[in-house]
């Protein structure tokens, strides 16, 4: 009797034994239920073999209706478990995220005009008809919502005849793609990057490329080239495009429309369950031909992934940090390689480790270096608030002042930049000293003056303002510190008067709809002045946008994190890059205290590889990713006392590895999180070793007391 190996989406360690009863289908990648424990579970069959060593083997419950996971994805879950020090069966619930994509697409009842008249109408039944010439076959519901009545008007209607009720499969699949339209008229320079792509889709097989080209020089437009030979080559093949989750919106949406005449399918964070079961099921069935996601669409089970493009990829979004850590660029490229694909990373400012791989003739790369038409790059110039210094309790030098102003008379807009949601950063009482901080975590809290809050913005955890200091009682002693965007909008509206003067950021762009109404509106020219957060870094394209204001460019510079000089750079560039888009020229001010720091520096020269070369160099020399390996054992305990504790047996732990260096423990940045007190170790080896061996080893050695946790993070983004 054949065993089928079948892995679950559960942290277990490995796939477990089940008998296949007769003539049941079941093979390699089957989604299959089968007994565990009290339940029955989905699951995924990892291996089909002659015998298993288990005494007594329960059969397999049943098979889903579904094509197998493809070997190909197979291979990949297991790769980004081992890589990033996770169970495997951790990484198959990423990619079971939608289970309800497994079963076929539910059926729902509409109701249909039949053209008959009932001799019984009313006002509200006149609506329902009137409605249901508009919509067509649509629920009850819909069509009650409609016509602005309720439901069991409709069921009524029905009743007499007018209406037919009519089963109908929802989530249908999604409107293909034509890739026979014609995009823009290509420039010279994109021609040639887009042929390159062109023909590696056509030759198949896995080909990394970099498309390493300033903003607004049509890389979009050449990997548009790509997708369409993907797409017309190859009547199965499917298309993943990547891009960050703020840079998911409507006008990305349209843009796919417009050039293939139908939408991509979408998978983000703000999906409903049923959009996202439509997606995955669709993707499962190799239906969907083009999806476009943020880093977890990357866990979708393509039948036949042939392009994977990673729009942005050096945005730092793409590190997942919570649960299975994991990089999505460099997944990407795995999986790329495993499906034998071409990836495209797309970038105006790509990663040092993007770079170093070009250079090193592991990818290929590709340069745009001009705007297509009359379209420049922006000027930029650094403020020295040394020189400049703004007055009291204001944020916005006389240069940038007098800028803001000219600006609006000339009728143009402009954009403000200040990475901090809220009002002020931090909040102090003038009476006593205190700094205000989050219960159980150890970070200060954000006032927030829209919602009268004061706001943790790593828990989220909030209140409203008190009146009085909750230390030592004075009244009206709470003084908010520093800029956030609300506090810069004020600022702003003192000094244009007349202007409409707008904030964008997460606090203010809840969901979609009023994200694509604050661009519109700005995008339309009905806001003279955006004050934003990295939200406005993101692919927005305002044509009468024509200067930008960093407002203190220097906030990312702080802290030890080895990406700060760099990521500072690239967020600074996109932000720069929003000035000027058309035919109006750009101009973008920094304003810094440290105008000598190589970021800001390369940033005024506009010499993006002198400051990659000046990075390179000082990692090579102190063999830091992309030139060594690092990795953190990240561990929390509930007392600070068990922390000291773990923190110890860990160290005792720790394997010998050849070349490996282990520093720490230490407290984290942020030390108290939710109650739970956290340290870190910080392990560095040379490229050839494989850290996540010695991860796992580490993590197998380790005993801890059941309150404690730990988790390994294979080359960590964030220091916190
Ligand atoms: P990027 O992705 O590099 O920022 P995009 O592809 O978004 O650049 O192009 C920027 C703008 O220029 C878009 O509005 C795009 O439609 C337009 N564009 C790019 N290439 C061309 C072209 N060859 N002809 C006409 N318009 C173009």
């Amino acid at each position: 009797m054949p065993v089928a190996r079948i892995l679950f989406p559960l942290p277990l360690p490995e796939p477990f034994d089940y008998e296949i009863p007769e003539g049941m289908a079941v093979e390699l990648g089957s989604y299959v239920s089968a007994p565990l424990g009290k339940y029955e579970r989905t699951g995924v069959v990892w291996d089909v073999v002659e015998t298993s060593s288990a005494k007594v083997l329960k059969p397999v419950a049943s098979v889903f209706d579904a094509p197998p996971m493809t070997e190909a994805m197979r291979r990949f879950v297991t790769f980004c478990a081992r890589y990033n020090v996770a169970g495997p069966g951790q990484v198959l619930g990423m990619a079971l995220r939608a289970r309800g994509g497994l079963s076929p697409s539910p059926v729902q009842t509409v109701y249909a005009l039949t053209g008959h008249r009932t001799n019984r109408m009313t006002p509200a039944r006149e609506k329902v008809l009137e409605a249901g010439r508009e919509t067509g076959p649509v629920s009850a519901a819909e069509l009650a919502r409609a016509a602005g009545v309720s439901a069991s008007v409709v069921k009524g209607l029905a009743e007499t005849g007018s209406l037919r009720a009519e089963a109908r499969v929802s989530d249908l699949p999604y409107p293909a793609p034509d890739p026979g339209r014609t995009g823009a008229e290509l420039t010279v320079e994109q021609g040639t990057a887009g042929d390159a792509l062109r023909a590696a889709v056509r030759d198949g097989g896995f080909k990394p490329f970099l498309l390493d080209g300033i903003t607004g020089s049509g890389k979009t437009e050449v990997y548009f080239e790509a997708i369409a030979e993907a797409l017309a080559r190859d009547p199965e093949a499917q298309v993943l495009v990547l891009l960050p989750e703020i840079a998911l919106t409507q006008a990305v949406f349209d843009r796919f429309e417009q050039r293939f005449g139908a939408g991509p399918a979408p998978w983000h964070s703000s999906l409903s369950d049923q959009q996202r079961r439509r997606t995955w099921r669709e993707v499962a069935h190799g239906r969907a031909r083009i999806v476009t996601g943020a880093r977890s669409a990357l866990f979708l089970p393509f039948q036949r992934l042939s392009l994977i493009i990673v729009d942005e990829e050096h945005d730092t979004s793409y590190k997942q940090e919570d649960g299975v850590t994991y990089h999505a660029r460099d997944m990407a490229v795995m999986r790329a390689k495993l499906e034998g694909a071409t990836v495209v990373l797309a970038s105006a400012t790509p990663a040092l480790e993007t770079v170093v791989n070009a250079e090193a003739g592991r990818y290929t790369r590709l340069k745009l270096s001009a705007r297509p038409g009359a379209a420049k790059l922006p000027e930029i110039e650094l403020v020295d608030m040394r020189a400049n210094t703004p007055e009291r309790g204001q944020w916005l030098s006389p240069v940038l002042q007098k800028a803001l102003q000219a600006t609006q008379e000339a009728g143009e807009q402009s954009l403000l930049f200040l990475n901090r949601r809220g009002y002020a950063p931090l909040v102090i009482c003038k009476s006593c000293g205190e700094r205000l901080k989050s219960p159980g975590t150890d970070s200060w809290l954000t006032e927030h003056r829209y919602t009268g809050r004061l706001v943790c913005h790593l828990t989220g955890w909030s209140m409203p303002k008190p009146d009085t200091c909750p230390m030592c009682g004075a009244k009206d002693s709470l003084m908010g510190v520093g800029p956030g965007v609300e506090r810069v909008a004020e600022e702003a509206r003192q000094l244009l008067p007349d202007a409409v003067v707008e904030v964008f950021s997460s606090d203010t762009a809840q969901g979609g709809a009023a994200t694509r109404a604050i661009v519109e509106r700005m995008a339309a020219g009905e806001i003279d002045v955006l004050v934003g957060t990295q939200i406005v870094a993101k692919g927005h394209n305002f044509p009468n946008l024509t200067l930008v204001g960093v407002v203190d460019a220097d906030s990312g510079l702080q802290g030890g994190d080895l990406r700060a000089g760099e990521q500072t750079f690239q967020l600074l560039s996109q932000v720069a890059g929003r000035a000027g888009r058309a035919e109006r020229p750009g101009r973008a001010l920094i304003q810094t205290y440290q105008p000598d720091n190589p970021a800001m520096m390369a940033l005024a020269a506009g010499d993006r590889d002198g400051f990659l070369q000046i990075e390179r160099d000082v990692r090579e020399e102190l063999t830091l990713p992309p030139f060594g390996r690092m990795a953190a054992l990240v561990m929390s305990a509930p007392s600070a006392e068990m922390a000291k504790e773990i923190g110890l047996l860990a160290g005792k732990a720790a394997p010998h590895g050849e070349g490996v260096t282990v520093y720490g423990p230490a407290p984290a940045p942020i030390s108290v999180l939710r109650g739970r007190h956290r340290l870190r170790f910080l392990i560095t080896a040379p490229r050839d070793v494989d850290l996540s061996a010695y991860m796992t080893a580490w993590l197998k050695a380790l005993k801890l007391p059941n309150a404690a946790r730990v988790s390994a993070d294979i080359d960590p983004y964030s220091f916190l």
